[in-house]
């Protein structure tokens, strides 16, 4: 088998079938352990459910966030989740992956083009050299140009601006995790009618914080100078100057692109594979939960001489993508078209009501854990529980906002 990439997805499923006895190559622009830029956060209880709590850097057990308008004592009291959030120590995670992966055979290249036939593929990279496999797994981003996947429009991204930094003073309560702060007293009316976008932020320790300016969802992404400025506004507001800027960052992921096209005889895996979950951008859980199925499925196909690489990937997509997860996908895809018309009042209005969920129900929804019945119910109940105004833009989604000026 050959890996397209060196992110989490590459090094996940390379691991997972390097550990059935597979043989694994993989190629990838970057040495597969260098650095990686992004740094990923999880709830803990999906760790602790895979044993690999450990590999946790950071983790807080104050998590809250803030779904009223800001301005008086009951706009800003927090929703407080209950369960605990943590931070990915990276390098571990990395390692984790690697130790299992031990034997790979990493090619410091990156793969321009693949010629599928009946029994191999081959990989031609951008060094020249041509890589020859039963099946090649497209495991190199959202961004992937080897695989197909239909056309539906402006597919939306998750759009954020964050600093981790000191302080003149606490940006948020010491100690303490904010999953989404949606409280918007601090723009204009003006602003007030774009598209809404809430603070991520934690406490790192020693002074540090994060704090980050995010859009849920948005096409196209919501302009990094605007989510800058909104978080300059929300510190402002709160008398919080930032002394020092340690690392920047700058966030754009796609949140609803189409499942991949399941007949095609190239595989994939992660952002390649649509695994974001649409509702919430998270994947690092699904990586961990969905490879050991898909190196299960492949290992057993690769047992058979006769499969080439058309079967390989057909076989490949069935594990990946059974028609629960596809049709799970397809609630979640329909639930987040229905979000990114709401205004900021909506928004916050569904938020409360969603979080006022049983939390094995929001937990489940958000980790896409909840088998498909149960996700349905779910659904069913949060449209119950919701008020009048919210139940239409559930059903015939909301009126069309203002366009934001700074959309073109
Ligand atoms: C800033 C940011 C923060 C995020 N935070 C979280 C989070 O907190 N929790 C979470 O669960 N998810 C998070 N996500 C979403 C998702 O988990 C990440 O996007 C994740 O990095 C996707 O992993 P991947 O391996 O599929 O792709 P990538 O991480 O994009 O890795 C792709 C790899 O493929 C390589 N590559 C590219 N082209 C080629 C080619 N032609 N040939 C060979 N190799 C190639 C790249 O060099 C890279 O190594 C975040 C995403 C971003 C962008």
């Amino acid at each position: 088998m050959l890996v397209l990439g060196g992110g989490p997805a590459a090094l996940c499923i390379a691991s997972e079938l390097h550990q059935r006895g597979v043989v694994v190559e993989g190629i990838a622009p970057d040495p597969v352990d260098a650095a990686w830029p992004n740094t990923y956060g999880i709830w803990v209880d999906e760790l602790k459910a895979l044993d690999l709590e450990h590999l946790i850097e950071h983790r807080w057990s104050d998590t809250v966030s803030y779904f009223g308008a800001g301005g008086s004592e009951a706009a800003d009291q927090p929703l407080v989740h209950g369960i605990d959030y943590g931070l990915f120590d990276r390098a571990a995670l990395q390692n984790h992956w690697l130790q299992r992966a031990l034997g790979v055979v990493w090619h410091q290249d990156t793969a321009d083009h693949l010629e599928v036939g009946a029994d191999h593929t081959l990989v031609t990279c951008a060094s020249g050299e041509v890589r020859k496999a039963r099946a090649v797994i497209d495991a190199s981003g959202a961004g992937s140009s080897h695989i197909r996947r239909p056309d539906q429009g402006p597919v939306a991204g998750q759009a954020a601006y964050g600093v981790v930094g000191r302080f003149s003073e606490a940006p948020i309560s010491s100690g303490r995790f904010v999953l989404m702060d949606y409280r918007c007293n601090h723009l204009s009316e003006m602003q007030r009618l774009e598209p809404p976008t809430f603070l991520y932020a934690m406490d790192l320790g020693d002074g540090v914080f994060f704090v980050e300016e995010t859009s849920l969802a948005w096409a196209p992404g919501v302009p990094y100078d605007v989510l800058k400025q909104r978080l300059q506004q929300r510190l402002d507001q709160r008398g919080v100057q930032i002394t020092e800027v340690i690392h920047e960052e700058f966030c754009l992921f796609p949140m609803n692109l189409p499942l991949p096209d399941r007949s095609q005889p190239v595989l994939a895996f992660g952002g390649a594979a649509s695994m974001v979950h649409p509702a919430s951008g998270y994947m690092v859980g699904a990586l961990l939960r969905r490879g050991s199925r898909l190196a299960d499925a492949l290992a057993a196909a690769l047992a058979d001489p006769s499969l080439g690489s058309v079967d390989l990937a057909r076989r490949g997509w069935q594990a990946l993508w059974p028609m629960e997860l596809v049709l799970r996908h397809q609630l979640y895809q329909f639930g987040l078209g229905r979000l990114m018309g709401f205004n900021e009042q909506l928004l916050r209005r569904h938020f409360a009501t969603f979080f006022s969920l049983p939390r094995e129900d929001w937990f489940g929804f958000l980790t896409n854990t909840l088998p498909l019945p149960r996700l349905m119910a779910v659904m069913l109940r949060l449209f119950a529980l919701s008020p009048w105004e919210l139940r239409r833009g559930l059903v015939l989604g909301a009126e069309k906002r203002q366009e934001p000026g700074f959309r073109r």
